[in-house]
């Protein structure tokens, strides 16, 4: 039978190259994004072919809609093989945060909590699907980690005790520590929130499932539109920057190709895994479990992390 995986922002950049080489390898890929025109267009774009794809509407900027897509998903009877969490915003220049519906802050809801609450509902899809090989994966980055050179730029993520979680996390409190608005910081805080997650599903449900929980950083793929937010000449510098300074720049189309590895290889079945090609990018290399950083390998923190998370999203 064939095998079915759901990518959140399959519209964009590594999501949409990962849905491209995971169709080249016999996938069905259910992509779940916010605008059903543009994920059109964007497959139609690629050459996906009919019937190797599907398209169904998911805004994680909004936890009912996320409730919703699950629901739909369940009604088109396919069974799930792998969920790729991959949708995420970067809204460098912003002043003052934006709200979800239910009153968080966006980039958190949109990158974490709605990915947390999608995780947790399909867990249940994931163990009732007869596939041997089943997988969860979570999209990481290196400016997660200020103890690697990509993640030492300021401002670095600090989740602090959580305070801002603990405390309801509604508006105002827009960051998880509960202190003052930093766009840049959201975004980071978010994928070290996306690490902790990964680790957590494995530690809680990987021996009882044996679904494999990872994560991953594909390198700098420096022009997606993730960067569209972003000044128009950082926009020109920064893949510049990427490609002949730090040497850490990642085509999409190899994005795509790692994104798929992990999804489907066989040497990437192991679970609480963080997966990197490394900083600087070499012919050739081979991905390896990479460290994260002290925060996101923090067992009490992920624990707590938890409980607040699925407060957050009414689980
Ligand atoms: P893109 O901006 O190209 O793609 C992001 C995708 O997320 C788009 O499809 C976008 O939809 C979708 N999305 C945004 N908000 C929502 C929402 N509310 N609901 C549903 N979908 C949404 O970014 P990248 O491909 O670069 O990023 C993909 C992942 O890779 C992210 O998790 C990012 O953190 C990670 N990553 C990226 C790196 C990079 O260098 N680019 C490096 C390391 C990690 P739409 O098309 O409608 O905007």
């Amino acid at each position: 039978h064939q095998p079915v995986v759901i990518i959140t922002g399959a519209s964009s950049g590594v999501g949409l190259y990962g849905a491209k080489a995971l169709i080249n390898r016999g996938w069905h890929v259910v992509m779940a994004c916010r605008n059903l025109t543009k994920a059109g267009n964007a497959a139609r774009s690629l050459g996906f072919p009919e019937g190797s794809y599907s398209i169904k509407h998911l805004d994680l900027g909004s936890l009912e809609t996320v409730r919703r897509f699950v629901g739909e998903f369940r009604a088109s009877g396919r069974s799930l093989q792998a969920l790729v969490c991959n949708a995420a915003i970067y809204m460098p220049l912003i002043k003052e945060p934006l709200w979800s519906p239910e009153g968080y802050e966006l980039t958190m809801t949109t990158n974490h909590l709605g990915h947390f609450l999608l995780a947790n509902l399909l867990l249940e899809d994931l163990q009732q699907s007869p596939a041997l090989d089943k997988r969860l994966v979570i999209l990481g980055t290196v400016t997660h980690n200020p103890d690697e050179p990509g993640g030492k730029v300021y401002p670095r993520p600090d989740l602090g005790n959580l305070e801002g979680f603990e405390a309801g996390f509604q508006k105002p409190i827009c960051m998880v520590n509960g202190k003052e608005f930093e766009p840049v910081r959201a975004y980071k805080e978010s994928k070290v929130c996306n690490v902790l997650t990964a680790k957590e599903l494995h530690r809680r449900y990987h021996e009882s499932t044996g679904i494999t929980f990872t994560s991953f950083y594909p390198g700098c793929v420096a022009d997606t539109p993730l960067f569209r937010n972003h000044y128009p000449l950082f926009q020109k510098l920064f893949p510049l920057f990427q490609k002949y300074i730090t040497k850490g720049y990642v085509s999409q189309a190899l994005a795509g190709e790692r994104l798929a590895m992990v999804v489907a290889d066989p040497q990437f079945k192991q679970s609480g895994a963080y997966w990197s090609w490394g900083n600087r990018q070499k012919e050739g290399r081979e991905a390896f479990d990479q460290r994260v950083s002290p925060q996101a390998r923090d067992q009490e923190r992920a624990e707590r992390m938890w409980t607040y998370s699925a407060q957050l999203v009414g689980l």
